[in-house]
């Protein structure tokens, strides 16, 4: 499946970009600001690689599992873009790391630490992207240090250069201090799960990190493809 993916040059008004799950909006918006074009084009582009990439299941539909984005601008005004997939058990390490999607480390992370509950919603991808926001150094490298080595050796060694290069990825964004805003932007909109044990939590933890949600109101099971305003996706 190819898709073209392009911007519609400015004809629709951003206009103010909406939380559609009954989450409070953030009265401090981040005053360096994401324009919404850009980041409508680097959820469609990663939708569209993570499609491509996975059209050799013939029998999977990655379009059934949400994929989120976690827009992370620090104090330096430097900034960082994670990317979480609700359904990345199913994707084989090196297609994963090769995606760079962040591992989940709800486990790894002291209980009264964690985003999300405790049911099947600690899956989902806003937890996720905050777990491992907050998750330490050690925590996330661990992720990726696995002991499993195919016996292939040119696999073995593209999966090696690919977990050195996760580890070394994510020293970045990886002091919370230095963090200054996060966007969270994501195709399926946050659920009440989420909204009350993730953002809602976040928010309250960190007061002083503004966080906003982009819901882009893709729905599964009525086949509604994103909203974007800026961008069109054409599939072939
Ligand atoms: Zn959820």
């Amino acid at each position: 499946m190819i898709s073209e993916i392009s911007y519609l040059g400015g004809v629709c008004p951003a206009g103010p970009l909406g939380v559609q799950s009954g989450l409070p909006s953030y009265p401090k918006v981040d005053p360096r600001g994401w324009d919404l074009g850009d980041i409508e084009m680097a959820i469609a582009l990663k939708r569209a690689e993570l499609n491509q990439v996975m059209g050799y299941r013939k029998d999977y539909d990655a379009e059934e599992h949400n994929l989120c984005l976690a827009l992370i601008r620090f104090q330096d005004g430097s900034s960082e873009i994670l990317v979480a997939y609700s359904n990345d058990s199913a994707i084989p390490e090196s297609t994963r790391l090769g995606l760079h999607l962040i591992p989940n480390v709800y486990d790894k992370l002291p209980p009264n630490e964690r985003f999300g509950c405790d049911g099947m919603a600690q899956y989902h991808t806003e937890p996720k992207l905050l777990n491992y926001l907050l998750a330490t150094l050690e925590v996330r490298q661990t992720a990726y240090r696995r002991q499993f080595l195919p016996r292939d050796p040119l696999y073995r060694f593209i999966l090696q250069r690919q977990r050195q290069q996760a580890r070394a990825q994510a020293v970045l964004s990886s002091d919370i201090k230095k963090v200054a805003a996060v966007v969270i932007v994501t195709e399926i909109d946050c659920c009440s799960t989420c909204t009350a044990y993730s953002i809602a939590r976040f928010r309250e933890r960190f007061p002083g990190i503004p966080l906003r949600t982009i819901e882009l109101g893709k729905q599964v099971k009525g086949g509604v493809k994103p909203q974007y305003r800026q961008v069109t996706v054409n599939r072939k």
